[in-house]
């Protein structure tokens, strides 16, 4: 059959424009439906319950945008000439996140295996995928890899897909304030990618989208410090963590944990996992085990996998970290109230990566013709700076606990 362009609805670039049949045969690969399955913010949904959008939207948004943004480039510079260049860059804007599982960030504390090693795998081992991307030549798949890696490849498609002016950032803010419904994440995208050009076989900004780029920053700043790092999504993250741990700990110790095959496999050996099994891994498989576990045997990991299915999260406190008295007198009263103290009491040190100046730093260039680095000459961009924060995470019983005990934790709690 002839091919037609597709062109998909899209609530943040009201269109995705899809121009290339092999785009569009990766898009329908198993690997790349599967992003479906995987929200974007993890566990935010928690706490912004319109935060369902799945990786595979972003990745779709992602793509658009470098595709937007190479046919601006291509107007106005002539790069890419080449046709293999705008597929490198194309593929790895679409496939950037394929090697995130579900809560990803999450799981890596708990399993060290990054997503980006996955991404390597995925696309190396993926027989499907591998098979579409070897249309282009033999060597494109690694090429693609290596991009990805950051190691190697054209420095203006490795900036747009990996600096602090990417195209995944570019949808990222804008997809996560529309889906929280917070507006301090908005940017100007379209004026953004006019504002772009290549200079010294680098992309750069022209002078007058300073005001521009401030705001494209500052939008970044809002959403780390709104939603992002919010805490109560931090709290959700470290009960996942708890979860996934209490779980792993029983399944090595050999007691009874009903547990899905993708799952079982990580637990085994996290090194050993197949490309296809790990594919089987998305949220509906953790959340599948989480309501088994919340019936199982294990009094800890049953209560603990209820907490999370039913939004009892624990109570968040902003306090400087405890001391060691401190930490004895709140492991006290957790266990005087039935918790395990190693499960149920935590602390998190958040802090935001504010704008980096150095290396990556965001070039403009000035009408001399000569480029600067974008805090030289944005006193609001040098002001954005975030001070890590200590959170401690305990359940709130134990700040209703009655009697001296209580006291003491509520003493502690500063509540
Ligand atoms: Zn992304």
């Amino acid at each position: 059959m002839a091919w037609s362009d597709k062109v998909l609805k899209d609530p943040v670039h009201d269109e995705v424009l899809v121009d290339d049949p092999w785009l569009w045969r990766l898009i329908n690969t198993a690997a790349f439906q599967r992003l479906r399955r995987i929200r974007q913010l993890g566990t935010s949904y928690l706490t912004f319950h319109g935060a369902e959008h799945s990786r595979f939207t972003h990745s779709l948004g992602t793509y658009e945008t470098m595709r937007r943004v190479l046919a601006h480039l291509r107007r106005e510079t002539g790069w890419p000439s080449d046709e293999r260049d705008r597929k490198l860059a194309l593929s790895a804007a679409l496939l950037h996140d394929i090697g995130h599982g579900p809560f990803s960030h999450t799981f890596e504390t708990v399993y060290p295996v990054h997503h980006e090693q996955w991404t390597r795998r995925i696309l190396q081992e993926d027989p499907e995928l591998r098979f579409v991307l070897d249309e282009v030549d033999s060597g494109f798949t690694d090429d693609l890899v290596h991009l990805l890696g950051k190691q190697a490849g054209s420095p203006v498609i490795r900036q747009l897909i990996a600096s602090q002016l990417d195209v995944d950032r570019m949808d990222y803010l804008l997809r996560d304030a529309l889906h929280t419904g917070v507006s301090y994440g908005r940017f100007e995208l379209a004026r953004l990618i006019r504002s772009l050009t290549v200079a010294d076989g680098r992309v750069v900004l022209k002078w007058q989208a300073l005001h521009t780029v401030e705001q494209y920053i500052l939008a970044r700043y809002f959403m780390y410090t709104q939603v992002y790092l919010h805490p109560v999504t931090v709290g959700s993250d470290v009960l996942v963590g708890q979860i996934l741990r209490r779980a792993g700990e029983l399944w090595a110790d050999g007691q009874r944990v009903d547990m899905p095959p993708p799952l079982a496999a990580l637990f085994a050996d996290a090194g050993e996992v197949s490309v296809a099994q790990y594919l089987e891994l998305d949220e509906s498989t953790l959340v599948y085990a989480f309501h088994m576990w919340s019936h199982g045997p294990d009094p800890v990991l049953a209560d603990l996998a209820k907490r999370f299915l039913h939004r009892r999260l624990f109570a968040v406190v902003v306090r400087p970290e405890p001391s060691s008295e401190e930490w004895a007198a709140l492991r006290t009263a957790a266990r005087a109230c039935g918790f395990h103290p190693d499960y149920y009491i935590c602390g998190r040190t958040t802090g935001m990566a504010g704008y980096v100046s150095l290396g990556e730093g965001i070039p403009l260039l000035r009408p001399s013709g000569e480029s600067t680095e974008l805090s030289q000459v944005s006193r609001l961009v040098r002001s954005l700076n975030v001070d890590a924060e200590y959170r401690l995470f305990l359940p709130k019983e134990l700040l209703e606990l009655p009697g001296p005990l209580g006291d003491r934790v509520r003493s502690i709690a500063r509540v």
